[in-house]
């Protein structure tokens, strides 16, 4: 089922590729692996999948350790100060840094592990009460402190878009973050770059990559539903 559902995505993201004249290879698919045990983990690694999502410390730090060395893991949840140094070594990217405590804690934690950490700034696009992220209009001055702090390396942007029936309805939100981006990167600031555009899950991947995404988020269309209990 996953290895099937797998070269589904994969051909959905060949075809919108293929629609707006990009490189199949420039976009990224992390796996959404979130409450998944790790043999279905194990499933998607065997047939290509290096690049596993996970939003809970305590899970990816139970199936590390099972999993294979290769993997690169990705924190895309709400990431507590208090546990940013359990995962500093073992993630190849955090795309939710959503304030400057975070990003001041990811920082600390790096260079005292004499490693630079890349991190994503997440942005709430759609200004949701209920999501984590932190607003357009505040973006370029948090941008501008945190590039400063020693030993991170701003790689771009993510955005969590809201919970649609219609993926349309989200074209408003990534064409925003296309153009935030294009914005500070125009802007030339010193430890910025703007190359990862994190955005799209399974629901709205396509118009996420149809307007200028490169790394998409997906679970269900890979894991099949998840089961809270
Ligand atoms: C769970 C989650 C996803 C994947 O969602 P699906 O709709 O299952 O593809 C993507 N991004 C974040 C931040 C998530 O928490």
């Amino acid at each position: 089922m996953i290895q099937h559902n797998i070269q589904n995505v994969q051909q959905k993201i060949n075809a919108v590729c293929n629609k707006i004249s990009k490189d199949f290879k420039d976009i990224h698919l992390i796996a959404v692996s979130k409450t998944k045990p790790v043999s279905m983990l194990q499933e998607a690694y065997d047939v290509g999948i290096r690049d596993f999502g996970e939003n809970k410390v305590q899970e990816i730090l139970e199936k590390y350790d099972k999993l294979p060395s290769d993997i690169r893991w990705h924190m895309i949840g709400h990431l507590q100060r208090n546990k940013v140094k359990y995962i500093i070594d073992k993630v190849s990217l955090i795309h939710s840094v959503d304030s400057l405590r975070l990003a001041e804690e990811i920082s600390k934690e790096a260079v005292k592990h004499n490693i630079t950490m890349p991190i994503l700034i997440e942005i709430n696009m759609a200004e949701e009460e209920s999501k984590f992220g932190i607003s357009y209009s505040e973006c370029e001055e948090m941008l501008r402190i945190i590039s400063q702090l020693p030993n991170i390396q701003i790689k771009g942007l993510m955005t969590v878009a809201p919970f649609v029936d219609n993926p349309e309805d989200n074209r408003q939100y990534f064409k925003s973050m296309k153009q935030l981006s294009v914005d500070i990167m125009t802007k030339n600031i010193d430890n910025i770059c703007m190359d990862v555009l994190s955005m799209g899950m399974t629901g709205d991947y396509e118009v996420a990559i149809e307007e200028g995404s490169n790394m998409v988020r997906v679970g269900t269309g890979i894991f099949g539903e998840r089961n809270y209990q």
